[in-house]
């Protein structure tokens, strides 16, 4: 299965639609996908001045993610916690391919302005891709990791990265540049869904010394495919739709960004890690594969995410029974419903759940009888069951995510709301409840 077949799948379950009007690549594709976030996946079909069709939006709904894995979209969560849990039970090793599809075709000398990257945001620093899958090795123990970095092209053969702190990635290049060597990785665009919940792993479920591809593997329901990379000795994915096989240089730092990052807010231009690309290969008629940044980031982390988060906080409490990665709240507040033991569970909640995503600034606990997913019932649960005195929990100063502009020097206060009752439950905590009809059965004029 590859992204081309992922698309037949929303096509047939009518969650893709073509644009088929022209658009620029520069600022054009990012205004009508603005218009039309949240809905069906699109496919540009024609991207003024190229020759190869651009999809984005496989993440705006659930929906839309759930027609590729042939699941209803309540159980993709569940889904994706038993991929994470199968890295440790059974993990599977890759197969390496020969004749991967994703080295069809070999772009004679590398040259990224021939794809059509496009400039999403109106202040953006140039052309981004923002949904590649980066493979690596640890320089140290050849693990393998996969992982999800913004990208800007600034040349034919170069682009700029963001490494974000506490990535794994991050860690390889500062070891590998310790050396004063570059490090080796492929840059992997239009690949199964199965291979971005594998590379949103948070690294509190998918430690560095193990490879994270073995959830991709479960989710295929067989091995992830590579493949023997032609320039560097990192593998690509045989069965992306471009392969771009690259290093990342040591030493070298070159202006990156602004950028439209998922917290709705500009990353700015800073100096930062340069790489340096060395060939590319791609499939016949490939398909370039790019995020809106915002709901899609929210929904393609956030379901990942929630599988972990219910994972890494069941272990440690009790009661646990929904996680709900909010939609305002860009992966940075999760919501959880729990039935608390006993008092003071649910503050024991919260700390878990700092302690498992460091990209939490916001965890709200409520009971089993609020619905997580309706923000209304959410805030209710706020002003009649919290006590501010009491019930808010403050962490000033701990390590956050650098793309929150609240975070700063990777730090910033994390807060906790307990909106859970006391244990035993109050009568006075009972919601008014009316007799469950069926309104087909009525005739409402
Ligand atoms: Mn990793």
């Amino acid at each position: 299965m590859d992204l081309k077949d992922c698309l037949k799948k929303m096509q047939d379950a009518g969650r893709l639609a073509h644009v088929t009007t022209p658009v620029d690549a520069v600022h054009e594709l990012g205004g009508v996908c603005a218009k039309l976030d949240g809905g069906k996946a699109l496919v540009f079909d024609h991207i003024k001045g190229y020759d190869m069709p651009v999809t984005t939006g496989m993440w705006w709904n659930r929906e839309n993610v759930a027609a590729i894995f042939d699941t209803p979209v309540d159980q993709l969560s569940s889904l994706f916690a038993e991929a994470v849990a199968s890295l440790h039970q059974n993990p599977v090793t890759p197969v390496l391919m020969e004749n991967a599809p994703a080295q069809s075709v070999v772009m004679p000398e590398p040259d990224l302005t021939k794809l059509p990257v496009p400039t999403l945001a109106l202040l953006d620093g140039g052309p981004y891709f923002d949904n590649c899958v980066i493979l690596a090795k640890d320089p140290d123990t050849g693990v393998r990791n996969a992982s999800i970095h913004r990208l800007m092209v600034t040349d034919k053969d170069r682009m700029g990265i963001l490494m974000d702190m506490g990535r794994h990635l991050r860690d390889y290049y500062e070891r590998a540049e310790a050396r004063g060597v570059p490090l080796e990785i492929t840059i992997n665009n239009g690949v199964h869904p199965a291979y971005f919940v594998a590379a949103t792993t948070p690294s509190s479920a998918a430690p560095i010394d193990e490879d994270e591809l073995s959830v991709a593997s479960y989710l295929l329901g067989e091995p992830a495919r590579l493949c023997r990379s032609r320039t560097v000795d990192v593998e690509g994915i045989a069965d992306a739709q471009i392969v771009i096989e690259a290093e990342i240089l040591p030493y070298v730092r070159e202006p990156e960004g602004p950028f439209g990052e998922v917290s709705g807010y500009y990353a700015a231009q800073e100096d930062r890690w340069v790489v340096s690309v060395k060939a590319i290969t791609m499939q016949m008629d490939p398909i370039l594969h790019l995020l809106h940044p915002g709901r899609e980031v929210w929904n393609g982390q956030g379901l990942g995410l929630e599988a972990n988060l219910f994972r890494t906080i069941s272990k440690q409490v009790k009661g646990l029974k929904k996680v709900y990665m909010t939609h305002g709240g860009s992966h940075y507040h999760v919501v959880l419903q729990m039935d608390p033991p006993s008092n003071g569970m649910a503050k024991n909640a919260i700390c878990a759940a700092f302690a498992a995503f460091s990209d939490l600034q916001m965890v709200t606990v409520v009971n089993s009888d609020v619905n997580i997913y309706d923000a209304e019932d959410v805030e209710r649960a706020m002003v009649t069951r919290c006590d501010p005195a009491r019930d808010i929990v403050i962490i000033p100063g701990a390590f956050g995510h650098e793309l929150n502009p609240v975070v700063h020097d990777n730090m910033a206060a994390k807060m906790g709301f307990d909106c859970t009752y006391p244990v035993p439950k109050p009568a006075s905590y009972n919601r008014v409840s009316f007799a469950e009809v069926n309104i087909a059965d009525y005739e409402v004029i």
